[in-house]
């Protein structure tokens, strides 16, 4: 679905991206770890089209869309923070993408994300009047909302305390099963990783070290910076 060829990518004298390449199939859950600063989010920023790279090149389904302006992407983002717009009513979030649909089809859109995300009965409250769970699901109802062909997650968990994160991860992975949705998350979690994903690629200063299946990389990392970030050892 997605691929990137040799992106670079610096601030300054930091290189964020160092000739980094990445396949994304089509219907994958993929989960990108490493330590941080490695550039995790940069390389989520550059898909979506936040960012732009000194060289490399992005293609979706063949199409060059590095030169796209975010919108044209079809990509969808959740950031670590939500980046709910406060002003705005859960379904006013949710709605917030579809303009390009009628009104009634905004509406089924609205209400069916409401429901799939567990969300109903609290469309009329703004962010604020939400924990942080309800919240998160808000972010993913948005994303998912606009059928995205590939929706991009950089610790889309890191902000909800340790009980209600792993219902959450549950059902993120149900939700993005049901919908054949095309994911990659950033998680500095390797358990989460490993656990969620179809295919897990380590990062290291910029460069991919490994990508594999979490069984094959758990149990044959590609290198002792692999297995030390695994917490393996021997
Ligand atoms: P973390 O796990 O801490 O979120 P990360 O893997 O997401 O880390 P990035 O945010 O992608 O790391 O950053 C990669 C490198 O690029 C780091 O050295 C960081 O300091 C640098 N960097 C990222 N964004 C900027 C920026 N806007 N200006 C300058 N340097 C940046
Ligand atoms: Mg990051």
């Amino acid at each position: 679905l997605l691929s990137i060829e040799t992106l670079t990518k610096r601030f300054g004298g930091v290189v964020a991206l160092d000739r980094l390449s990445l396949t994304i199939m089509a219907g994958e859950i993929h989960a990108l770890i490493g330590p941080s600063g490695c550039g995790k989010s940069t390389a989520l920023r550059l898909i979506a089209g936040f960012e732009q790279a000194e060289s490399g090149a992005i293609t979706m389904n063949g199409r060059r869309i590095d030169g796209l302006k975010p919108e044209a992407r079809d990509i969808g983002m959740v950031f670590q923070d939500y980046a709910l717009f406060p002003h705005l009513t859960v379904a006013e979030n949710i709605a917030f993408g579809l303009h390009r649909l009628d009104r009634a089809a905004r509406e089924a859109a609205v209400r069916d994300h409401l429901a799939l995300m567990r969300l109903q009965g609290l469309e009329g409250r703004r962010p604020d009047q939400l924990s942080g769970g309800q919240q998160q699901r808000v972010a993913l109802a948005r994303s998912l909302a606009a059928r995205p062909r590939l929706l991009l997650l950089d610790e889309p968990f890191s902000n909800l305390d340790a009980s209600l994160r792993e219902t959450a991860r549950r059902e993120m992975r149900d939700v993005l099963r049901a919908s054949g949705m095309t994911a990659l998350f950033v998680t500095h979690d390797r358990e989460e990783a490993l656990s969620l994903s179809d295919r897990v690629t380590v990062l290291k200063a910029g460069r991919v070290e490994q990508t594999d299946r979490p069984e094959r990389v758990y149990q044959r990392p590609a290198s002792a910076f692999v297995a030390g970030f695994l917490g393996r050892t021997n």
